[in-house]
C-alpha cells in the first residue's frame, strides 16, 4: 500500500471528521522544502477522502509571527522591523500587502498550479477577530503548568516572570521587547525596551501572540486538527512537538493529532534548503522548470521519511524521464522496472487535478530539450514534430497543453538552471574553423551519402557510422565536425536525432559550404 493510503487508513480508524493540517511561515521565499509538507498531508487528504471519509485540507500561514532577524535577502534598513509581525512590515517590492503576502501570494499560486486548494487561515486575522481569546485566556490562567511542561520537557529554563503570551507594544509594534510587569484577567500591564509602559486588554483581539511552543497546540484545539505532518526539525527530542503534545492534551483537553515526520529535501551540491540561508529554490522556481505532475511525482514517490536531493542541472532531465516511465507503466504501455513500487497511486497521486484517461503524448524532455534550442517557437516545433511523426498530425487538445507547457518549462530551465552541456544555439552562417585533412574527407563522403538517404535519426546515424569505420576516422572526430559546422561548438546533442530535426536541405547546404 502506499504510505499514504497506510496513514489515511490510520486516520479513518476514527470515525469523524478529519481536519489535515499545514502550517508555513511565510517569512521568505516558501521553498520545495516546504512543499514536501503540504504534498504530504494532499496525498493523505486525498486517500482519506477516496476511502469514503469526511476530510478537510487548511493551510495555516502564521503571518502574525515576528521578523526573526535581517535575513540575507533582504536590505539592511529591515533591521528596523525585526520583531515586529511579518503582517505588518512593508513588502520588500512595494507591491504587495505586506511583507507576509509578498511571500505568500506566490507560494499560494504555486499550489493551485499544483492542483492544491486548501482553505487558508491567517494567523494575523484570527488573532485579530479574537479567535484565539480563548485559547490566551486558557494559557495565562495556566502559565505555571505551561511553564512547568515546557521546562522539563525542552529541559530550557524561562524567565521568572515569563508568561505564555508575546505582547505586542503599542509604541513600537514589536512582540519581542515587551516584558509583563502584572496580569489581573483581562488586563496585562506590561514594559518595554523602547521605553514605553502601558497595558493591554485580552478580551481585545491582536494585542499580542502565543509563543510558538503554545499557539501550535492551541490552533490544533481551535481548528479540530487531527493530522499535521512536520518536518524533522520539529520534531526532535524536547522539540515543539514533544511540549506541544503535553499542552495540548493537559491544557486544552485535546487529542494531539496524529502525524508524519518528513525528511529533508536537499539540493543538489547546496545541502538542506533553508530560507533563511539564502540556499533555497523557491516553490514558484521550481515548478518555473518542472512540470507540476512531475514535482508531486518527486514527492509522492518517496516514502516521508527518505531524504530527497533535487538536483535543478541534469537531474531534472532524469526525473522528468523517471515519471514518464510511471506513466507508460501505468498505461500499460510497458513493463515495470525493479523497485517500482505503488504504481497505480503513485500515478493517480501525482495529478495535480483529473487523471487522464489515456496516455498523454510523450516527448522525452531531452529531445525537447534539442528542439527547444533549434527553434523556440511552438508552432515551428510542432512543424518539425510532424514532418519527423514524433507526434501524430492531428495532436489531441490536452496533448498539445501538456506539449506546450512542458516547453516552457524546458525554456526556462535552459536560461537559469542547465548546464553549458546541454546548450547550443545553430549558428546561421557556417562557423569559422579550420578542418583538418581528415575532417575534410569526412565531409566530402557525408555530403555524397546523405543527399540520398531517408532523412531519420537511425538512418543519419548509421551513415555517420559507416563513413567513420570505412574512412578509419574517429567517430568522435566525425561528431566534432557535424558540430562544429552547425553549432560552432566540439560537442551537441544526439547527432542523428538532432540532425533528423534539421531540415535536410540545411544540413545539405552546410556541408557543402563547409567543403568547400
Ligand atoms: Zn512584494
Ligand atoms: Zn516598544
Amino acid at each position: 500500500m502506499h504510505w499514504a493510503e497506510v496513514l489515511a487508513e490510520e486516520l479513518l480508524k476514527e470515525e469523524k471528521k478529519h481536519v489535515l493540517a499545514t502550517g508555513i511561515t511565510p517569512s521568505g521565499p516558501i521553498h520545495i522544502g516546504n512543499m514536501r509538507e503540504i504534498l504530504t498531508t494532499d496525498a493523505v487528504y486525498r486517500c482519506v477522502k477516496e476511502k469514503g471519509g469526511e476530510a478537510e485540507l487548511i493551510y495555516i500561514a502564521d503571518d502574525f509571527d515576528h521578523l526573526r532577524k535581517v535575513y540575507p535577502y533582504l536590505p539592511k534598513t529591515y533591521e528596523k522591523y525585526v520583531g515586529m509581525p511579518i503582517s505588518e512590515i512593508p513588502c520588500p517590492c512595494g507591491k504587495h500587502k505586506s511583507y507576509a503576502d509578498h511571500y505568500l501570494v506566490s507560494f499560494l499560486n504555486a499550489l493551485k498550479e499544483i492542483g492544491i486548494n486548501p482553505k487558508v487561515y491567517r494567523a494575523s486575522e484570527m488573532y485579530k477577530k479574537g479567535e484565539y481569546n480563548d485559547a490566551i485566556q486558557i494559557a495565562l490562567e495556566n502559565t505555571d503548568k505551561i511553564k512547568d511542561i515546557i521546562q522539563r520537557i525542552s529541559k530550557r529554563q524561562l524567565p521568572k516572570n515569563w508568561i505564555p503570551f508575546n505582547i505586542q507594544c503599542e509604541k513600537c509594534n514589536k512582540l519581542t521587547t515587551t516584558k509583563p510587569v502584572l496580569y489581573e484577567y483581562p488586563i496585562i500591564e506590561y514594559k518595554c525596551d523602547c521605553g514605553y509602559e502601558g497595558e493591554i486588554d485580552i478580551r481585545k483581539g491582536g494585542v499580542g501572540k502565543l509563543p510558538w511552543r503554545v499557539d501550535w497546540p492551541a490552533r490544533w484545539k481551535m481548528l479540530n486538527v487531527t493530522f499535521e505532518p512536520f518536518g524533522k526539525d520539529l520534531g526532535t527530542v524536547g522539540g515543539a512537538r514533544d511540549t506541544g503534545e503535553v499542552i495540548v492534551k493537559e491544557i486544552y483537553d485535546y487529542p494531539p493529532p496524529k502525524y508524519t515526520v518528513y525528511e529533508f529535501i536537499l539540493l543538489k551540491g547546496k545541502g538542506a534548503m533553508h530560507s533563511s540561508k539564502g540556499t533555497a529554490l523557491s516553490a514558484e522556481e521550481m515548478l518555473y522548470m518542472t512540470p507540476p505532475e512531475v514535482l508531486r511525482f518527486l514527492i509522492i514517490n518517496n516514502q516521508p521519511s527518505k531524504h530527497i536531493v533535487f538536483d535543478s542541472e541534469l537531474g531534472l532531465l532524469n526525473l522528468v524521464d523517471e515519471y514518464d516511465k510511471f506513466e507508460r507503466v501505468y498505461f500499460k504501455k510497458e513493463e515495470p522496472d525493479k523497485g517500482m513500487k505503488d504504481i497505480k497511486k503513485t500515478y493517480e497521486l501525482s495529478q495535480p487535478y483529473s487523471i487522464p484517461k489515456k496516455i498523454p503524448c510523450q516527448l522525452p524532455y531531452r529531445h525537447l530539450v534539442t528542439l527547444v534550442q533549434i527553434n523556440p517557437d511552438w508552432k515551428n516545433i510542432k512543424k518539425i514534430l510532424i514532418r519527423t511523426k514524433q507526434i501524430p498530425d492531428k495532436l489531441d487538445e490536452n496533448d498539445e497543453k501538456r506539449l506546450i507547457q512542458r516547453i516552457e518549462h524546458v525554456k526556462y530551465w535552459l536560461k537559469n538552471f542547465a548546464p553549458d552541456i546541454v546548450k547550443f544555439e545553430i549558428k546561421k552562417k557556417l562557423p569559422k574553423i579550420n578542418l583538418t585533412e581528415e575532417q575534410k574527407i569526412f565531409l566530402k563522403k557525408l555530403k555524397e551519402k546523405i543527399q540520398s538517404i531517408k532523412w531519420e535519426p537511425e538512418n543519419i546515424h548509421n551513415t555517420i557510422y559507416e563513413i567513420s569505420e570505412k574512412q578509419k576516422i574517429p567517430i568522435k572526430t566525425a561528431f566534432k565536425t557535424i558540430y562544429q559546422i552547425i553549432l560552432g561548438q566540439e560537442k551537441g546533442p544526439r547527432a542523428g536525432y538532432f540532425l533528423s530535426n534539421l531540415s535536410q536541405e540545411f544540413v545539405i547546404k552546410r556541408v557543402e559550404e563547409a567543403v568547400k
